[in-house]
């Protein structure tokens, strides 16, 4: 199907996107890579009357480290981060990077779009809440930076205001005696997942936890978080047990749906299991073991 008519703007400045959108009004949205907006027009699932095409933007593709915080502009791509240094130095973001899609998504698709979008089966919305990312959004008014908790309101809705554009996504590095890993299950590469799992760990001695971070994706309408799950492991051993019962109370607190890519009971069980693994590569990562891979196809 062919998209419902629009007017296409191309600004060269973020200043004069931003004024383009607030001139335009609520018909106006702006496009970047383009992975996620374009199907949505060519299924006529939104009919916007005009397009502010930011993805030749020049200023938002940085990524950056200072002083042990990471800045990454709106426009990086899933490919380009999937091979910075900022996803060598932290795994669990070179997992969901390289988990993304296909090469073709990769090369094109921005982590901007994708926090944007609030996809709940898209990867970067539940990543980042396992390294307490902050989101810079900028609009009109100015700027202002909200935590992605507060950032992701619910399915496909985001707290950004009318013209307001994510600018900026922050989050520390995360400290010694840490690791994480995100593995999604998929029935191959160009499909979203069907249930994904995301655990960034430190370690206070040999296998116990000092802090954690846990996050199930396309579990729910927004990416799922639980401080009784996290309080399970929290100053205590990582044994079977104890990442069995934390697994089993986030499990309690999603809500993934039934539908073509199998059952709630299903998803659960397929949670359980991705928990579980996730949570031993975190550990072995946290060690100082280099693993790489985490993507799990049917
Ligand atoms: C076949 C296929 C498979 C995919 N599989 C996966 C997957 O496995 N995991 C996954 O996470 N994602 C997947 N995606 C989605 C992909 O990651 C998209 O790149 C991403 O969701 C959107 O990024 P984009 O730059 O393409 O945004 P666009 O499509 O250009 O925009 C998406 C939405 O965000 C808005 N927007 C874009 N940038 C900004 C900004 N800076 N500020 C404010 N609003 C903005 C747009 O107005 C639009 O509403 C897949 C996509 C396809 C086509």
């Amino acid at each position: 199907m062919y998209p419902a008519p629009f007017r296409y703007f191309r600004p060269d400045s973020l200043d004069k996107a931003i004024r383009l959108l607030s001139e335009l009004g609520e018909g106006a949205r702006p496009l970047a890579g383009g992975q996620s907006l374009i199907p949505i027009l060519k299924l006529r699932m939104d009919e916007p009357t005009d397009l502010v095409d930011i993805g030749r933007l020049p200023d938002l593709r940085y990524m950056k480290n200072d002083n042990g915080i990471n800045f990454i502009g709106a426009l990086a791509t899933h490919a380009r981060i999937a091979v910075s240094k900022i996803a060598t130095t932290i795994p669990i973001i070179a997992d969901c990077a390289l988990g993304i899609a296909d090469a073709q998504v990769r090369n094109r698709g921005t982590i901007g779009g994708s926090v944007s979008t609030a996809d709940p089966s898209c990867d970067w919305p539940a990543l980042l809440h396992t390294l307490d990312a902050e989101i810079v959004c900028q609009g009109p008014s100015g700027k202002r930076t909200l935590t992605i908790h507060d950032f992701i309101v619910d399915s496909y809705t985001t707290a950004l205001t009318d013209a307001e554009l994510v600018t900026e996504i922050r989050f520390r590095t995360p400290g010694d005696h840490s690791g994480g890993s995100y593995i999604g299950f998929k029935k191959a590469a160009p499909s979203y997942p069907t249930a994904s799992v995301g655990i960034q760990i430190t370690l206070a001695e040999e296998d116990v936890c000092k802090d954690v971070r846990l996050v199930l994706s396309a579990a729910g309408p927004r990416p799922v978080t639980s401080n009784e799950a996290e309080s399970v492991l929290r100053g205590n051993a990582l044994t079977k047990g104890n990442l069995d019962k934390a697994a089993e109370a986030i499990i309690a607190a999603s809500d993934p749906p039934s539908d073509s890519r199998g059952s709630s009971a299903f998803k659960r069980t397929m949670l359980h299991s991705l928990f579980i693994k996730a949570a031993n590569i975190a550990i072995s990562r946290a060690h100082g073991k280099n693993i790489t891979g985490a993507q799990v196809y049917v």
